[in-house]
């Protein structure tokens, strides 16, 4: 049975505005497993069902010299179990080191990054690790052949510098239309910023952003892709910003249908086939 691992990596070292992503994997986890509400996903995927969730706990950062090598090791354990791997940050910065360990496995791959923000930044308040620059390190280093950024709203000239440095496909929000398909060609991470949600759904992030996607757009933007998701984030929740742990359930939420098309894409069947 292909099993789904799932990655607590709770650091916000880099976080430029507000500090507390780093208390959300466990949050996440208890609206996973709350008895409110079902663990089935949509795509038929049921992570109730034994062996199909392998839960591989949260990483350690106390006292560690750089926790770039604990991220990049940790996530490279998690792959080894074989099946596909979700992460749960964290703020965005912690994709940069994921991805490191992903490329070994993956000779072609492409990232599907949903945001408010390009996070694109050389380096901001002086920092390149920050989370606002993690596609920029990912880029230089060569760790994705495309990335493919879905739902900004905050671009400027400096980002637009950016995308054409490094052959970014964009699609903003304002042209984010229902029924949106992305055309893949090779295996696929996705990373998903809790911001590119409009904070009407998902109020408990450090940057709210209005004018963003629905949950229901994301969800069907995923159950449409065809190809392999070998790995993937979900990152930036906040719960000192959270509004009754409405944000930890889209999160949840998030986690069931990824997780559950990570499966079925391993599996090499799609509900979304029609
Ligand atoms: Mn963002
Ligand atoms: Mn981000």
């Amino acid at each position: 049975m292909i099993a789904l691992s799932l990655l607590g990596i709770p650091n916000d070292d880099n976080s430029s505005y507000l500090k507390g992503t780093a208390a959300a994997p466990p949050l996440i986890r208890r609206e996973l497993h709350c008895d409110a509400y079902s663990i089935r996903s949509e795509t038929g995927i049921d992570f109730g069902e034994a062996g199909r969730l392998i839960d591989c706990g949260d990483l350690h950062f106390d006292g560690v010299a750089d926790a770039w090598e604990v991220i990049e090791q940790g996530v490279g354990r998690a792959l080894a179990q074989g099946g596909p791997l979700l992460c749960l940050g964290g703020d965005h910065a912690i994709t940069h080191p994921i991805l490191r360990a992903v490329r070994r496995c993956q000779p072609r791959l492409t990232i599907v990054h949903i945001d408010a923000h390009a996070d694109l930044y050389d380096a901001y308040q002086g920092n390149p690790r920050s989370h606002a620059s993690p596609f920029a390190r990912i880029m230089e280093e060569g760790l994705a052949d495309r990335l493919i950024q879905v739902g900004l709203r905050t671009v400027n000239d400096e980002h637009r510098a950016q995308f054409e440095r490094f052959g970014v496909e964009v699609i903003e929000a304002a042209n984010w239309r229902d029924g949106l398909r992305l055309d893949l060609d090779t295996p696929v991470y996705v990373s998903i910023d809790l911001d590119g949600l409009d904070p009407a759904y998902a109020p408990g992030v450090s940057h709210r952003e209005p004018g963003g996607a629905s949950p229901r757009q994301v969800i069907d933007l995923l159950h449409g892709i065809r190809q392999p998701i070998v790995a993937g984030d979900i990152v930036e929740y906040n719960p000192s910003c959270d509004i009754s742990n409405l944000t930890a359930l889209v999160a949840a939420k998030l986690v069931k249908e990824l997780g559950g098309m990570m499966i079925k894409t391993a599996l090499g069947g799609t509900r979304a086939a029609a």
